[in-house]
């Protein structure tokens, strides 16, 4: 039996305008914020303000830089949050909690 082989190459999609591959990697640079990453996200972070101490470690571990601050909270931008969790995990005072996306 002959075997069949994927081509992974033409496998793509597109999310608005921009196209994209397996793995969802992006072709085209400079195209992040013209991207709404945020249709990836399965999980959400929620963050409590009353534990929140504004130490601003979420803004700094973000791998999206879509937390935002504003006076001294910090806050998400869900257009562009995957849902991958490291504010949550770094948080020292554990104020964000990973909720399932509901949609
Ligand atoms: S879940 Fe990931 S992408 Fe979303 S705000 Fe936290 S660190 Fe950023
Ligand atoms: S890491 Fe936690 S405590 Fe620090 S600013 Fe973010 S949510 Fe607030």
């Amino acid at each position: 039996m002959k075997k069949q082989r994927i081509d992974y190459g033409s496998l793509k999609s597109k999310i608005g305008n921009v196209e994209i591959t397996t793995g969802a990697v992006l072709e085209s640079t400079g195209s992040t914020s013209k991207t709404k990453t945020g249709a990836w996200r399965s999980l959400k972070p929620v963050v409590d303000e009353q534990k929140c101490i504004g130490c601003g470690m979420c803004w700094t571990y973000c791998p999206e830089g879509c937390i935002e601050k504003s006076e001294k909270k910090f806050k998400v931008n869900f257009d562009y949050c995957k849902g991958c969790g490291i504010c949550s995990n770094e948080c020292p005072v554990k104020a964000i909690t990973m909720v399932m996306e509901e949609k």
